[in-house]
């Protein structure tokens, strides 16, 4: 089972839907989830220096016996230490993934690179990382309008990605940097998207949710999880969904996502405006198990 791709605005294309190795792995040996993961079909692996778990997750693709050719791998910069850049940072991960290149590298956090001209000067770090190849693309995550202003005023190039916390609960308040977004043909990426099933329970969410995963399965003719009607909302988005199980069952679910009915665009606004009743966000501080 091939995973359909989105296209990069650098002409690379990427799984639509990635298997995370933060959250509920931060820290963890990742070696057996991300074995689970690529044996049940998932080909794109979300990792970050900060996870500290980069030696799993490439201890993981070995025990699946899966080719390299075949999985996309993702690696986020995390702060830098003194002495150390973008680039340096990323050897040491890809001798820790056991890796000669990633697909994707992103700056994890804005936050990590303060001061006046400091993003942009990583930004141009990321950019030298890409044409000496050690990553066939680049992007950011976490980044607000004004970093995207920032790297896109001294870069040679657009991000590829930016990865941000999206769900119908933040979708409202996203609106502007979306906007920039399709300006500059970043693909946006969502972390936390099944935040409303089970970080906010009992949320305005859960009788549409329920309601709209009665009618796809009538449709459908076979069960559809309420996990799915989320993330059938962001893949006809054209969203790069990130997301993690610990369960089999809930992974081939997830990858199924590409066979369930689409919502009508009745749906998709219903899930938006009811979104839009309860602003939360569940990763406030951009340093916290992420
Ligand atoms: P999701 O919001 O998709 O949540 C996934 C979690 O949801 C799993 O742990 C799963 O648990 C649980 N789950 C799924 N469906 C249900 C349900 N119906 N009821 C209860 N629980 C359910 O993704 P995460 O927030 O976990 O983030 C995914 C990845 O995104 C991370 O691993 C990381 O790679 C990346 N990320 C990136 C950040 C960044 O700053 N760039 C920040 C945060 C995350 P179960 O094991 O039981 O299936």
């Amino acid at each position: 089972m091939s995973v359909p791709g989105i296209s990069f605005n650098d002409g690379h294309q990427v799984p639509w839907i990635a298997f995370g190795t933060g959250t509920a792995l931060y820290q963890q040996d990742a070696t057996e989830a991300v074995k689970i993961a690529l044996e049940n079909g998932f080909t794109h692996l979300d990792g970050a220096q900060m996870y500290n778990n980069e030696t799993t997750l490439g201890a993981g693709i070995v025990a699946s016996g899966k080719p390299r050719s075949e999985i996309f791998v993702t690696t986020k910069l995390t702060k830098l230490q003194s002495g150390q850049t973008a680039k340096t940072a990323l050897e040491d991960s890809l001798k820790k993934l056991g890796l000669q290149q990633v697909d994707l590298y992103l700056i994890h956090s804005p936050s990590h690179h303060q001061g006046p001209g400091r993003l942009g000067q990583v930004w141009k770090e990321m950019e030298e990382c890409q044409s000496e190849g050690l990553t066939k693309s680049i992007g950011v995550s976490n980044f607000q309008p004004q970093h995207l202003k920032e790297i896109l005023e001294v870069g040679s190039i657009s991000p590829a990605v930016n990865q941000i916390e999206l769900h119908p609960y933040v979708w409202k308040s996203l609106q502007s940097v979306l906007d920039m977004h399709a300006k500059h043909g970043i693909v946006t990426s969502s972390y936390g998207g099944l935040s409303p099933l089970f970080r906010e329970k009992g949320g305005p969410l859960d009788p549409v949710v329920e309601k709209i995963r009665s009618r796809l399965e009538t449709t459908r003719g076979s069960p559809v999880s309420d996990g799915q009607v989320l993330n059938k909302w962001m893949q006809q988005k054209k969203i790069l969904v990130v997301t993690t199980s610990s369960k089999p069952k809930r992974i081939r679910e997830y990858l199924d996502t590409i066979n369930v009915p689409d919502l009508t665009p009745e749906e998709s606004d219903l899930i938006e405006t009811t979104g839009s009743k309860l602003h939360k966000k569940f990763f406030v501080s951009q340093l916290r198990t992420i």
